[in-house]
């Protein structure tokens, strides 16, 4: 059975490890990048604690001695249904069993000003890019000619008060307290605003409402303005306007404030529901296909206790993923149809962290909640398990404790890139401009 994956993240990666080495499956797992993201600890490389390879996994590296599972370095650009085939930039691929698992991007509903010069970050490259920017924003306060100028390099607008926009806020909050002063000591951070706007009533929508009060006080303790009711208008690279009328002049935006599916050409756009996600049923397969699945993020399922569909969470990826593995060897055996299981979320529980030694956690049954210094390890020892690779692992737990002890987060780099024309009608493109 040749199954073809596209998307190495949570759900395919899950699903290719499962059917690793397994007789009678020849897969092919196909990613954009040469390697897994963890997409959790994104914030953690945008405010300069982690270094992006720490929380990068080389995909061909997790195969090394796999016998059946094989590599493709290529973006998926749609599906041919009837000739059971993708098409990618590197030509066409056939498939007996096609897998989606191509994960969400950032949702800007469509507003073009925010595409043009907010921050969002939903790849490594973009918490590098977010990386860059914080601190050369500090960088060009110090040779800054006008106090207005400056305090627009020093404001900070985060959009979205999920838990991506609550721990990057609580993360540049400690960058404030702790970090930035003894970078550079000729800036009055004491001027410098961090802003996090929600449009609904609370931080942490999803999680109980003792998390949602507790987050937004522990940002407020770490000196991050709440904003809550609040939507951010228009954003013109200088000006934020607010829903409330109020603007505020900002150099930086981040926008975490929505994610869209990542749906290949090709799919039925009747299957096709809110958030870009595409419609399956409870064996993960796309609704009218035989041999079409779609997984995590992207996937759309509806259930007795999920009739809006499963949260976009890394462990609902995961948990589809071992199931449709499962799933797909009885196939493979050729079992009795009836023999296939339906995916049922067993929900473990939420969490966020705000910053040192505070973060919130949720777990269902039993109905519990922790915050500050117990949660934060249970965030961090669930996060440290999670990691792909031992190596990593251990980088991430020695960053950790670095910082812990020396309030310090060690990788304040700007890695510029430096434009070099290699032709002479490049180099005039270049000069010109
Ligand atoms: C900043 C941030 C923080 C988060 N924090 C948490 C958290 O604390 N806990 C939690 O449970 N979840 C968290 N999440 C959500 C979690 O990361 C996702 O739910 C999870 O990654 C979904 O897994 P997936 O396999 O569906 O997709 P992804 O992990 O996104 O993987 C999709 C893969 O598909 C590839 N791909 C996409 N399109 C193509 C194409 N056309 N061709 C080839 N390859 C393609 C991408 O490169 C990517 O590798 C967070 C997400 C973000 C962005």
């Amino acid at each position: 059975m040749k199954v073809v994956i596209i998307g190495a993240g949570f759900a395919g990666m899950k699903l290719a490890r499962s059917l690793n080495n397994k007789a009678g499956f020849d897969v092919l797992l196909i990613d954009k990048f040469n390697f897994h993201q963890f997409q959790p600890l994104f914030y953690q490389v945008a405010t300069s604690s982690l270094d992006a390879s720490n929380i990068s996994f080389p995909l061909r590296k997790a195969f090394h001695d796999s016998k059946n599972v094989r590599i493709r370095l290529t973006k998926v650009l749609g599906i041919v249904q009837d000739e059971h085939k993708i098409t990618t930039e590197l030509g066409d691929i056939e498939y007996d069993i096609l897998v989606i698992a191509s994960g969400a991007d950032t949702n800007f509903f469509g507003n073009k000003k925010l595409i043009e010069y907010a921050f969002p970050m939903k790849s490594t490259v973009e918490a590098i890019q977010l990386r860059h920017r914080l601190i050369e924003n500090f960088e060009n306060v110090v040779g800054c000619a006008t106090e207005e100028e400056k305090q627009k390099l020093m404001t900070i607008v985060i959009v979205g008060g999920g838990p991506t926009g609550v721990e990057l806020g609580g993360a540049i909050a400690e960058m404030k307290r702790y970090t930035l002063p003894h970078d550079y000591p000729e800036i009055d951070f004491s001027t410098m605003k961090i802003y996090l706007l929600e449009g609904t009533g609370a931080t942490l929508g999803p999680m109980s409402k003792k998390s949602q009060e507790q987050s937004q006080k522990y940002l407020e303790k770490l000196g991050v303005t709440v904003r809550l009711n609040t939507i951010l208008k228009d954003y013109d690279g200088s000006v934020a306007t607010l829903s409330t009328g109020e603007t505020i002049e900002t150099s930086t935006v981040i926008w975490a404030a929505g994610i869209m599916g990542n749906v290949p050409d090709g799919i039925d756009p009747s299957l096709i529901v809110r958030g870009n996600r595409i419609k399956v049923d409870r064996f993960s397969k796309v609704i009218g296909q035989d041999n079409i699945y779609a997984l995590g993020d992207v996937a759309y399922m509806e259930t007795p206790r999920y009739p809006k569909g499963h949260p976009q969470v890394a462990n609902v990826a995961i948990s589809q993923a071992k199931n449709l593995a499962n799933n797909l060897r009885r196939i493979e055996m050729r079992s009795n149809a009836a023999t296939l299981e339906e995916f049922e979320y067993q929900d473990k529980g939420s969490m966020a962290t705000v910053g040192r030694n505070l973060a919130v956690v949720d777990i269902p049954k039993p109905r519990l909640h922790f915050g500050g210094f117990f949660a934060w390890l249970i965030w961090m020892f669930l996060h440290l398990i999670l990691i792909l690779g031992v190596k990593n692992k251990l980088i991430v737990f020695i960053n950790w404790i670095y910082s812990y002890m020396t309030y310090d987060q060690s990788l304040r780099l700007i890695f510029k890139v430096f434009y070099r024309p290699r032709t002479p009608q490049e180099e005039t493109r270049y000069i010109k401009t």
